[in-house]
């Protein structure tokens, strides 16, 4: 079962994210540990000895030490996750696999989070390990802006645990090829702004609307795509 972390657990957890992530993706210790602070932020960790890992542990002065976390972000609407790693010496065990699927269940809400290019044989891994576990991915990357001072943006990709989704902002999960209109008016591409499931206003209808505009000559567009 998933457990909400205690601060007393925190160097333990920041441990696993050193060992884990890339320099750019993680704040310094007191810029993670001040995140604390915002109500929505929270972790999640899967004990040492549940369940599936039982048979491994045979120290009970492990127990109850985190084998991965789950750092969150959760909204009114959806579920961010911002981190999730399983400890290096404990990988492969279905422990990262258990904790998705108890997240997801739990939380009644779309979870989305967001993965490395698969470039490297280790990101098409991790690709596969979320698309097994039921997430969705976006089939074009952005540039994650600095995750703190010194650090330098990552490019990623973005997914969800759920398709059907009223965006507004961030960007547009495409059901066909990315689409950027044309404004008639200077010729530039438009910025995407949101996305709105026909099957959220009406029963029996299909496909996704994207709403984009230009900033500059301020005329926004509609377009349809389904499957
Ligand atoms: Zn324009």
């Amino acid at each position: 079962m998933l457990q909400r972390m205690v601060i007393s657990q925190f160097p333990e957890i920041y441990r696993i994210m050193e060992d884990s992530f890339s320099d750019d993706e993680y704040r310094p210790y007191e810029e993670q540990l001040a995140l604390f602070e915002e109500p929505e932020y929270g972790i999640y960790y899967m004990p040492i000895g549940s369940e599936s890992l039982e048979s491994q542990v045979p120290d009970s002065a492990l127990k109850d030490k985190p084998a991965g976390f789950l750092a969150v972000w959760e909204f009114a609407e959806f579920i961010f996750i911002e981190h999730f790693a399983v400890d290096p010496k404990l990988r492969n065990s279905g422990t990262g696999s258990g904790m998705l699927q108890e997240l997801v269940k739990l939380s009644k809400k779309p979870v989305c989070l967001e993965v490395e290019l698969p470039d490297a044989e280790l990101a098409r891994r991790r690709i596969g390990f979320y698309e097994r576990n039921g997430f969705v991915f976006n089939d074009y990357p952005y540039m994650q802006p600095p995750i703190s001072k010194g650090k330098s943006p990552v490019p990623l990709f973005y997914g969800a645990a759920c398709e059907d989704v009223n965006t507004i902002g961030g960007f547009a999960n495409w059901v066909q090829d990315w689409e950027y209109t044309i404004c008639p008016h200077c010729g530039k591409p438009m910025k995407y702004l949101a996305q709105i499931q026909w099957n959220t206003l009406m029963d029996g209808t299909e496909g996704t609307l994207y709403i984009e505009f230009c900033p500059d000559c301020q005329l926004v567009s509609m377009q349809h795509q389904q499957t």
